[in-house]
């Protein structure tokens, strides 16, 4: 078991609707040491490869992202939500469904801080159906730039999302994958990756 996947069962709450709550050291209160280790995980996972920008989408792909970049010596650069139709041009934008809101957004990045023949990793704190990192690989690709992977510290491998992105061929690394769990025992099961 590693480091994350320990940190998840002492603190994570099974939620119903196969929501996962991690707020207490992911996505509200911040575990800083647990973050930079995270950081330095995908540093190891996607280091061989030269990257060029770190991506990912507020609000709490954020803070993750940041360490990351940090680790990796280059910007890092978020998605905008947005409810606004009045799009100048000068964004990328795509369309993701929020799986915790159940609403959709918009999501755009300015065409300033994502350029033809940048190579970029993509980061989020979850990966359940895979709307966020669709939308996110759209911008990528609608630049001329290119995704050199996805790196998610929590996937749900219970719903299709992780598998339907590794399908279209794109490298995704994610540091726990919870094969199961229960909201009404707390139990979680994690997929066993002890070779990676
Ligand atoms: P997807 O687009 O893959 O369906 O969902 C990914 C997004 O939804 C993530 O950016 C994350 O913010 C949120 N999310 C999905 N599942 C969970 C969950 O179980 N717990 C939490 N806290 N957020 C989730």
């Amino acid at each position: 078991m590693n480091f994350l996947e320990e940190k998840i069962l002492k603190d994570g709450i099974v939620k119903s609707g196969n929501v996962l709550k991690v707020d207490s050291f992911l996505n509200h209160q911040m575990d800083i040491s647990l973050i930079e280790e995270i950081a330095k995980e995908f540093k190891r996972r996607f280091g061989a490869q030269p990257i060029s920008k770190v991506l990912t989408i507020e609000a709490s792909g954020i803070g993750i992202a940041a360490f990351v970049a940090k680790e990796f010596g280059v910007p890092m650069v978020f998605a905008k939500k947005s409810k606004s139709i009045n799009l100048d041009g000068e964004m990328f934008v795509a369309e993701v469904e929020s799986f915790t809101h159940k609403n959709k957004n918009q999501i755009v990045v300015s065409k300033k801080f994502l350029g033809e023949g940048e190579r970029v990793l993509i980061i989020d704190d979850f990966l359940a159906n895979g709307c966020a990192l669709q939308g996110l690989i759209s911008i990528v690709e609608a630049a001329g730039a290119m995704v050199v992977g996805c790196g998610i510290v929590i996937e749900k491998g219970f719903q299709y999302g992780g598998r339907a992105i590794r399908n279209m061929g794109y490298h995704v690394e994610s540091l726990a994958i919870v094969d199961a769990m229960d909201s009404e025992t707390g139990s979680i099961v994690f997929r066993n990756q002890e070779n990676t």
